[in-house]
């Protein structure tokens, strides 16, 4: 539970330095005379800059903003990593397919990584998660049933089959894993069949840098004890439990952990003990915020072509979730009411947990099981 004595005491602290901050500044004659054209040109330089409203980092230039997003489905097979491009998205899903395999939905706006891959096919529960978005959906093909929905449901579809030549195959690597495509081509293509006229709404709320600077010195400030029970949620109010890690239990091939780097207040992905990186850059995947989104799952009329079941992933309504942000943990819960509204997370007292600007990661996993923290 956050300790309310130790955030009184933070408090005080940050008005004591802003005090002395504030004596400092006024007190140097020096500090006020700097001629005017110095201040003008600071006034200019630290005016708001513009948000990316998927990922809350700032951007130079507001038409990055305005533009339509792209979701990419990249698979996740063995054979497939490690992945291109994955690390410059907005808004990452992993989603269980089928045998238990995960695939992601990359959603991307601010940053337009080339190339990206490899990309396979869609599955019918991304049209209700990637609806709210107004994106690009850009796939190769998907089951009969799969491709109908997609048509009816009015979205913007980039499918590689279709011809669009956006997409290329890569010698390097054998097919059924190696199309790739760039996010720049992905978006000519995209925008010359739709173009994009709507606005980009906002799934989350970001923290700004005073609450950043905030929770890093709270989470500084408790000693982390041994892993908290994560199937227990806490009495009410908002929980910050700090923690090193998590396990998010996939099947055995796809078993993501991910490990706190506080030096970059970031996260490090591994998967099935292996560390992620980018097939193209050799950078690690660092992720900012992980949020694990406990879903019904259940059966679906769809199968693959070897005829095993498409899992039905029932990402619409409402159940528990896990909100890890600068190395602390907070439990969730979600609520998405229909297709054409954002998933939202909530602390028990039904508050929009607002979230560290960055990169933001989904983990998509069955309520019968239990991601263990360290
Ligand atoms: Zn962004």
């Amino acid at each position: 539970m956050r300790d309310k004595t130790s955030r009184h005491l933070w408090k005080v602290f940050v008005v004591l330095l802003s005090i002395t901050l504030l004596t400092f500044s006024t007190g140097c004659s020096w500090f006020s005379s700097a001629d005017e054209g110095t201040a003008k040109k600071n006034t200019v330089r630290h005016e708001e800059p513009y948000l990316c409203p998927l990922c809350g980092l700032p951007v130079e230039d507001e038409s990055l903003i305005a533009r339509r997003p792209v979701a990419v489905k990249i698979e996740n097979d063995p054979s497939a990593r490690p992945q291109s491009g994955l690390g410059k998205a907005c808004v990452v899903y992993e989603e269980i397919t089928e045998g238990g395999i995960t695939r992601f939905i990359a959603i991307y706006l601010c940053r337009d990584p080339d190339p990206i891959g490899p990309i396979r096919s869609a599955r019918p529960d991304d049209i209700d998660m990637i609806y709210p978005y107004n994106a690009l959906l850009c796939h190769c093909g998907g089951a009969p049933y799969t491709l109908s929905m997609i048509k009816s449901s009015g979205i913007a579809d980039l499918d590689e089959l279709g011809g669009c030549g956006a997409y290329w195959r890569f010698r390097g690597r054998r097919a059924p894993h190696n199309l790739y495509a760039g996010i720049p081509q992905l978006r000519q293509a995209g925008d010359a069949l739709y173009p994009f006229e709507g606005e980009v709404s906002s799934p989350f709320e970001f923290m700004d840098g005073k609450e950043v600077a905030e929770i890093k010195a709270e989470r500084e400030e408790m000693a982390v004890g041994g892993a908290p029970q994560s199937n227990v949620p806490p009495e009410g109010g908002v929980a910050l439990i700090p923690i090193n890690g998590v396990h998010i239990p996939y099947k055995k091939v796809c078993q993501v952990k991910y490990s706190y780097d506080p030096a970059s207040g970031k996260f490090l992905r591994f998967i099935d003990g292996i560390q992620h990186t980018d097939y193209s850059t050799g950078e690690p995947v660092m992720v900012d915020n992980v949020i694990i989104q406990y879903i019904q799952m259940g059966s679906s009329v769809i199968k693959d072509v070897r005829g095993t079941e498409s899992p039905s992933l029932g990402v619409i309504g409402s159940g528990r979730a896990q909100v890890l942000t600068l190395g602390t943990l907070i439990d969730a819960n979600w609520r998405k009411d229909s297709r054409s509204t954002h998933t939202r997370y909530f602390t028990n007292d039904g508050e929009e947990i607002p979230l560290k600007p960055g990169s933001v990661w989904i983990q998509l996993l069955p309520a019968t099981q239990n991601a263990i923290f360290e």
